[in-house]
């Protein structure tokens, strides 16, 4: 990357790249990662691969409510808040506008990554990011133990419902002490009201100041104005990631509401939480667990409650970065993909975690769903969705190691004759098979 000016006392920067010789319309390649799944399918493993070769990745949703796993020679890494590129001290790791930012765990996520001698200068937050405050995760446990729709209790979905209620903070408003002592007079109370309702203490405005002081003091100099920074990178041609969390699944509009996320993990949030028109996203790649699963409420058609369940849970090691939560865990639910594929506009998809199959006899992909005696090949309304049954295909298992597999002819027949039938039910081509945790363990198609 080119030399990247900060001043310091305003929290304004300006990045200058140099214009590409073509003059950067041709040369501009952003890239959306987005989960195809119900969230958890090892985008954050994807994006550290693919960073490699990015100048920014922004983050362009959700908060600190799930976790991406990145595992590389510096260490094993649950980020929350912090992009996925972070890793790379050249690449501009920016929190976008669309994200909830709860700051006190950003600070101890940034604190976890410098112990580890990981490099957080390049991080940035667009200064519309929304707060999350303390009256939003007591708000959103109290919500949960009445509600039980398996929300993370992060404060998430209350701040997201503030933002839209025109009763948010946002970080920006951090380095206007006035302002955000004016909107917290007028917030707290009502938000007191509300926890008065489940039973809990108010919080005292005074406190939550002063708490705020310390934020903008700790983060202040990170808070920036991401269009400029955006725009510049654009003219200049170089690599934007744009990095999702969840999956489609969890989407607030296309998901299995209310068993979803606040913000729009697609392609298409990517644009608006990020601040990029979609004239320059040039691919969508769509990140896919070679088995599926599922953490949290709601339906989940390919839940498998058997041994192989439980066996794909052990082998995957699938319990929640977050909260620790045991995941929901079945075959690939093709109807699904197929979905992810059709409202993202995949361009290409990144399987992970095909190692996890390698010892099973066989294994099932659903191609289609039987309700009331019908077949079905669309994702149906969350109720109907909860009632039903899967059709399966069952594939021969390869019973072969993978992780050392570099190159498609390496992997099994079986291996990939099963990835040629995703490939052919989801109608997008595979480009990446994850074979391992590690950069290394990867196939590029
Ligand atoms: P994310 O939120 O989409 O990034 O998903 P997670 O944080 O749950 O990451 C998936 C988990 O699987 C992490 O622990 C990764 O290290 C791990 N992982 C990712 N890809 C692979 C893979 O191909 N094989 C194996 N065995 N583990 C993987």
């Amino acid at each position: 990357m080119d030399i990247v000016k900060f001043n310091l006392t305003t929290g304004a920067e300006s990045l200058n790249f140099k214009p590409s010789p073509n003059g950067g319309e041709t040369l501009v390649a952003c890239t959306v990662v987005v989960g195809g799944q119900f969230g958890d399918e090892g985008k954050g493993r994807i994006i550290d691969y693919l960073a490699a070769k990015a100048d920014i990745v922004v983050r362009f949703q959700g908060g600190n409510n799930a976790g991406h796993t990145v595992v590389n020679e510096m260490g094993t890494f649950k980020l929350h808040l912090v992009p996925s590129g972070i890793f790379y001290p050249n690449v501009m790791c920016l929190l976008g506008a669309g994200m909830a930012v709860d700051p006190s765990s950003l600070l101890e996520e940034v604190a976890g990554l410098q112990e580890a001698r990981v490099n957080t200068d390049n991080m940035r937050i667009d200064r519309r990011a929304h707060i999350v405050w303390p009256y939003h995760r007591l708000l959103d446990g109290a919500g949960e133990q009445k509600g039980g729709l398996g929300t993370t209790r992060r404060g998430i979905g209350p701040a997201y419902g503030d933002k839209a209620a025109y009763r948010g903070i946002r970080i920006g408003d951090l380095l206007h002490p006035e302002f955000l002592r004016q909107r917290l007079e007028k917030v707290l109370p009502l938000k007191n009201h509300e926890m008065a309702f489940y039973g809990l203490q108010p919080l005292n405005l005074e406190e939550l100041l002063r708490e705020a002081a310390v934020w903008k003091e700790k983060l202040g100099k990170l808070i920036v104005d991401s269009v400029p920074i955006i725009q510049n990178a654009i003219t200049a041609g170089k690599n934007i990631l744009l990095e999702g969390q969840l999956g489609v699944m969890r989407d607030l509009d296309w998901g299995i509401y209310p068993y979803s996320t606040a913000s729009s993990p697609t392609a298409g949030g990517a644009c608006g939480g990020a601040g990029i028109s979609p004239k320059w996203i040039k691919d969508v790649t769509g990140v896919v667990k070679a088995y599926t699963t599922s953490v949290g409420g709601g339906p989940f058609p390919t839940e498998l409650s058997d041994a192989d369940g439980e066996r794909l849970r052990e082998l995957g090691h699938e319990y929640g970065a977050t909260t620790k939560r045991p995941r929901r865990c079945g075959w690939l639910d093709a109807v699904v993909v197929r979905y992810a594929a059709s409202l993202n506009g995949f361009t290409g998809i990144a399987i992970t975690k095909l190692d996890v199959l390698d010892s099973f006899e066989r294994i099932g992909i659903c191609t289609a769903y039987q309700i009331d005696g019908k077949t079905v090949t669309d994702i149906p309304d969350t109720v109907e969705l909860g009632q039903v049954k899967p059709v399966y295909e069952e594939w021969k298992g390869w019973k072969k190691p993978t992780t050392e597999a570099r190159k498609w002819k390496d992997l099994p027949k079986e291996a990939q004759a099963f990835l040629k039938r995703v490939e052919e039910l989801v109608n997008v081509p595979i480009r990446y098979v994850s074979v391992g945790p590690r950069r290394e363990n990867m196939i590029t198609v």
